[in-house]
């Protein structure tokens, strides 16, 4: 599987926001931020990209960011974690049957990769995606993780529309589903409630169970 190496030069705009956090914050991570993979598994979420002050500080998606409260919390609640998620991520979580990755790999200045650097970190999630032998199903968290998913596998985007809920057919055996984010901000308007993300993982297990 490819990763970015953690020097990586792609993006200008992405190095040198990287520069600027390596000397303010020198004890941080302030690199290309890893997946978090669980060989065979079945299910690959996809979010946006590492937060300044959460991922790219403890070098694992999610961890330290809002999201990832609710996040982790999810998943142990529908089974695809074990062990106590920390946010510092010196903790014994260890995903069951599930992958997360981040569609754009550095942290971006206000959460925005621009199309360029989506684009320049597509090879990422592409490799990613392939070398998940048994994959089933994405969670695509956000329109930006969605458009990153359909260009990765070469689609036109028309074909495919953004919306919480909606489902995709990729392959014979892979099923995009996607969701609002779980950002600070959309669940502070509630533009996406507990609810409605714990129906993406009811509706995931029920496709699982097949
Ligand atoms: N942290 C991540 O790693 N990804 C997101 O999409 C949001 C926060």
């Amino acid at each position: 599987m490819k990763e970015p190496n953690k020097n990586c030069s792609k993006c200008n705009r992405l190095k040198q926001f990287r520069i600027e956090n390596k000397k303010k914050y020198p004890s941080w991570f302030n690199a290309p931020v890893p997946s978090i993979i669980q060989d065979n598994s079945e299910l690959l979420i996809v979010g946006l990209a590492p937060g300044v002050t959460g991922a790219n500080r403890t070098g694992r998606p999610f961890t330290g960011d809002h999201a990832g409260l609710i996040l982790f919390n999810t998943l142990k609640k529908f089974g695809f974690s074990k062990g106590e998620y920390k946010e510092d991520g010196f903790d014994d979580l260890k995903l069951d049957n599930c992958s997360i990755t981040n569609a754009v790999r550095c942290v971006p200045p206000k959460n925005l990769p621009n199309n360029i650097e989506i684009k320049n970190c597509e090879t990422y999630l592409q490799s990613t995606i392939k070398s998940h032998d048994n994959l089933r199903i994405i969670i695509a968290l956000g329109l930006i993780s969605h458009k990153s998913i359909i260009s990765s596998f070469n689609f036109k985007q028309k074909n495919f529309k953004f919306g919480h809920k909606n489902k995709h057919e990729l392959s014979k055996k892979i099923t995009l589903i996607d969701s609002y984010h779980c950002s600070r901000y959309n669940t502070n308007t509630k533009r996406l409630t507990q609810e409605m993300f714990d129906n993406i993982f009811i509706e995931t297990k029920k496709i699982l169970a097949n």
